[in-house]
């Protein structure tokens, strides 16, 4: 039997359970064997090599939704007098005139990855309509990835484009539908039944915008003025006879709204919406940095949390956020929900990521059977914190920790 590795830290926080202060993490063969106090391990694991840390042991964290291929994109922050579709019409002019070169594209997404395994991320999701960059570039760095491709169409004539594309797809390219106002039902009823069948996760980013909300409700708002101008209207999203009170009352009338359902966003739901996603098991991604970057609004997380949803938190691209660092969305998150417990907050970064792309067998918290991917931090704010109230209030208010490296599976790799 191999060898056992015992990492001591002042803090060691498994997320799963309480903090423990002077704790330890015991590894072996990649996994972790025990999570506790330091004394007791080292008696428990007479023989283990004993490595001490410093500062805190916590779980990597995942970033449950990013597009890396729009990392050299920079769009203006919409001002109060421009819409969400403006903020669409900046980012496709951009595209469009290949300004961006795809080197440039390739590279800036290549360094944006790294970038994420040296802040912490263990786990991403990335979604992009055109490089599948990251499983390539992820065999990089030891950080675990997922890249699916998005597709969209908004009327009939993309549509048939759309379906006969995925007809084509081999199974190894996973796939999924960008959003309930930008592609068809018919194309993300296909998408949906072929995650399905592929088993991965179906992400959709759902109800960002009342814009949304107002084009499923009547066919209005800056949407349609924005299809009409592509020649894109031709009233697809309307399903006439159907009431349909909001986006996910829309998914779930085409029966997409089930437990491999990942909305990312929802930052327009009603009450009532939050409890059906919860009755039918749904994930949920929020962006908050990506949502005050572009004024829509704040989703409501405190009803998620009542109705027992523990959403991940995702950066979105730079097209739409000023730096894809999650250390900085849980502040966000701090700050627009001042009433939510910072322990919430960083079990949504790690546990809730986890969870939310069907990880959480191996990624998530500190816990016996789960992969051995150590963070450590260290900054002098922590060092200074007297109890693990003011630990966990540092970790998910203070930004990025000064020092970050990876222990056990992962490596010594120092950020
Ligand atoms: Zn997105």
């Amino acid at each position: 039997m191999s060898a056992v590795s015992l990492f001591l830290a002042s803090w060691v926080v498994p997320v799963s359970s309480p903090v423990i202060a002077d704790g330890a993490v015991a590894i072996r063969d990649g996994r972790i064997l025990a999570v506790g106090e330091a004394l007791t391990l080292k008696s428990q694991f007479p023989e283990a090599r004993v490595e001490n840390c410093q500062g805190v042991l916590l779980p990597g964290l995942v970033n449950a939704h990013i597009h890396l291929e729009l990392s050299a994109y920079r769009i203006p922050q919409p001002t109060g007098a421009q819409s969400f579709c403006d903020w669409i019409r900046a980012l496709l002019k951009l595209r469009q005139t290949g300004e961006i070169s795809v080197p440039e594209t390739v590279r800036a997404a290549r360094q944006m990855l790294e970038q994420q395994y040296r802040a912490g991320i263990v786990l991403l999701l990335d979604i992009g309509n055109t490089i599948p960059a990251s499983p390539a570039i992820a065999q990089t760095t030891a950080m675990h990835s997922t890249f699916l491709l998005e597709l969209l169409g908004p009327d009939a004539r993309a549509e048939e484009q759309v379906l006969a594309r995925i007809d084509s797809l081999p199974d190894s390219v996973l796939a999924t539908a960008h959003a309930p106002y930008s592609t068809t039902a018919g194309i993300m009823t296909v998408l949906k039944k072929r995650a399905d069948r592929l088993g991965h996760i179906f992400s959709l980013h759902v109800a960002e915008s009342v814009d949304e909300v107002v084009l499923l409700r009547n066919g209005q708002g800056c949407f349609r003025g924005f299809l009409e101008e592509r020649g894109a209207w031709d009233g697809r999203f309307l399903r006439p006879g159907k009431n349909t009170p909001g986006v996910v009352d829309y998914l779930a009338g085409l029966g997409l709204v089930d437990a491999n359902l990942l909305c990312v966003h929802c930052v327009q739901i009603s009450e009532e919406e939050v409890r059906l996603l919860a009755a039918r098991g749904c994930r949920i991604c929020l962006c908050p940095g990506s949502n005050r970057f572009l004024g829509v609004g704040v989703a409501p997380l405190e009803r998620m949390l009542d109705q027992g949803l523990l959403p991940a938190i995702g950066t979105d691209s730079m097209a739409s956020n000023k730096s894809l660092d999650l250390w900085r969305e849980m502040r966000i998150l701090r700050e627009d929900h001042p009433g939510v417990s910072p322990a919430r907050i960083l079990a949504m970064a790690t546990l809730g990521g986890a969870q939310a792309l069907g990880r959480a067998r191996d990624f998530g918290t500190l816990s016996s059977g789960k992969m051995a991917s150590l963070l450590n931090a260290r900054s002098p704010a922590l060092q200074g914190a007297g109890d693990a109230e003011q630990l966990l209030d540092i970790l998910t208010s203070g930004g990025q920790p000064e020092k970050l490296r990876w222990m056990g599976e992962n490596g010594n790799i120092t950020a």
